[in-house]
């Protein structure tokens, strides 16, 4: 059985552990350092890029305002193609589906293509409950499987490992899934990439049912699409007989027009490339060519109830490049485990408690993960406005009563900063009594305190300093 997030401690105290780990800390900065100079690099390039971004965020927005047209449009098109579209309310109801068409085939093994929705439902748990076991190949996703570890990462869920320790891993535990690590086996990428070759290959020949996700699904055409840069997935959605595809509902487009825009905000935004290896598209059942069984199982689990929150509907439009978690100060310190969520970073603060209602502790304490920075917004392909959903989310985790608090003193802020004698008079006012001023808030502002040190005031303020420096007449300015 595979590990799960399930009894995870809230993201305050996982926090605390992982940013404890020198070592994780060590792993994640450069890698994240290194994706994201990548993706600034390809993205500078791209005279129009704020014009793809509008272009992305206009083509998701439209197609959420209409996404049941869409979505019955999808339907007809697989159907006619040869393919079966099954409808899944949540979870629950998905494995039971994808448990009952692998079972049908008469097979135990399942091959898996990389898919953040079939980890949100814990499909892996489900399929081995009923006697299934299924092999992940993606390197990354082979590594956590392997090492019975949980993703760190959206588009890299080994990030938090280097490559020594990715070494002793193949070696301890390859061959209790297949075929052994060769002898002798260095930490040179090569060679690890060549032990999870022959590892995979063997695997790929002899499983008949692949289970994947999609990037992208196409409506006029009923067409999925899948991004990747290994081609582990392409062997995946080409050589089994059957071929079951778990979606979420918000990965649709309209056209293939539209997916265009997509296939280049994509690849720059998460692997930092022009283009991606690897770009499969299937359309239902081609005869005598791939799987002559396909099915597509549409997931909402909680996605209809975001599309209801007019804030938080944005999260939807998320194409999971994983630019706000390399970016993000936060994640680069904690990694993505302490987000308690298959969703780590930005993306899972906004996500998982929307999801998932913000009643338990981990979702309730995941929008408060953040500094509010903005960076995730600055590079998001499809401009979701990460902070905004976040203090739209704190308002309802903290209630009427935090909310009004937070509101009075925005308000008291903005009365005495919106007039230039009112400034002056407060900062007399505090430099004046900086001997008294406490280094500790009381009540609800010492959860704040407890973690932060509140700045010296210092004896003159700069206004007055200026002014006393350049005489009279300059500080009116
Ligand atoms: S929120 Fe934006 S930046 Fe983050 S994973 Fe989704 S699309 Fe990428």
């Amino acid at each position: 059985m595979s590990a799960t997030f399930v009894g995870m401690p809230a993201f305050p105290e996982a926090a605390r552990a992982a940013t404890g780990d020198a070592q994780l800390r060590h792993n994640l900065r450069r890698a994240t350092h290194t994706i994201r100079d990548k993706r600034a690099a390809v993205v500078g390039e791209l005279d129009d890029w704020a014009g793809l971004r509008a272009a992305g965020k206009a083509v998701k927005d439209r197609t959420l305002r209409h996404l049941d047209v869409y979505l019955e449009r999808f339907e007809a098109a697989v159907t006619a193609a040869g393919g079966q579209v099954h409808w899944a309310a949540d979870a629950a109801e998905a494995n039971r589906v994808v448990t009952d068409l692998v079972l049908a085939t008469g097979e135990r093994d399942v091959v898996k293509v990389k898919s953040m929705a079939t980890q949100e439902i814990e499909l892996n748990q489900a399929l081995a409950e009923a006697g299934i076991t299924a092999y992940e190949t993606d390197l990354a996703e082979l590594i956590v499987q392997l090492s019975d570890d949980l993703p760190s990462h959206i588009l890299v869920p080994a990030i938090h490992r280097n490559r020594a320790e990715i070494r002793e891993i193949f070696r301890d535990r390859m061959a209790a899934w297949g075929a052994p690590a060769p002898d002798g086996l260095g930490d040179d990428p090569r060679a690890l990439a060549e032990a999870a070759r022959v590892h995979l290959r063997e695997r790929f020949l002899r499983t008949r049912v692949a289970v994947s996700g999609a990037n992208f699904a196409v409506a006029d055409t009923g067409t999925l699409v899948v991004l990747e840069s290994e081609g582990n997935g392409r062997m995946c959605l080409t050589l089994p007989d059957t071929l079951i595809s778990v979606v979420g509902i918000e990965k649709l487009v309209p056209t293939w027009s539209d997916l265009e825009v997509f296939l280049q905000l994509l690849p720059r935004s998460s692997t930092g490339e022009r283009m991606n290896p690897y770009t499969s598209t299937w359309t239902g059942v081609t005869p005598g060519d791939g799987p002559q069984e396909v099915h597509v199982v549409l997931l909402d689990n909680g996605r209809t109830d975001v599309l209801a929150d007019t804030v938080g509907r944005q999260a939807l439009r998320c194409i999971r490049c994983s630019a706000c978690l390399n970016i993000c100060p936060v994640y680069e310190r904690t990694g993505g485990h302490a987000y308690g969520s298959v969703y780590p970073g930005p993306i899972g603060a906004i996500l998982t408690p929307q999801l998932r209602g913000t009643g338990g502790a981990v979702e309730a304490a995941l929008p408060f993960a953040s500094s509010l920075c903005g960076a995730c917004y600055e590079v998001c392909p499809v401009a979701i406005d990460i902070p905004e959903v976040l203090v739209h989310l704190r308002e309802e985790v903290a209630g009427g009563a935090g909310h009004r608090a937070e509101r009075a003193a925005m308000g008291a802020a903005g009365w005495v900063l919106g007039d230039r004698r009112r400034l002056d008079a407060a900062q007399r006012a505090a430099s004046a009594a900086r001997s008294l001023a406490p280094r500790h808030l009381p009540g609800p502002g010492a959860a704040w305190t407890d973690t932060r040190d509140l700045p010296e005031i210092p004896e003159e303020s700069f206004r007055s300093w200026w002014r006393r420096r350049s005489g009279p007449g300059e500080g009116a300015r």
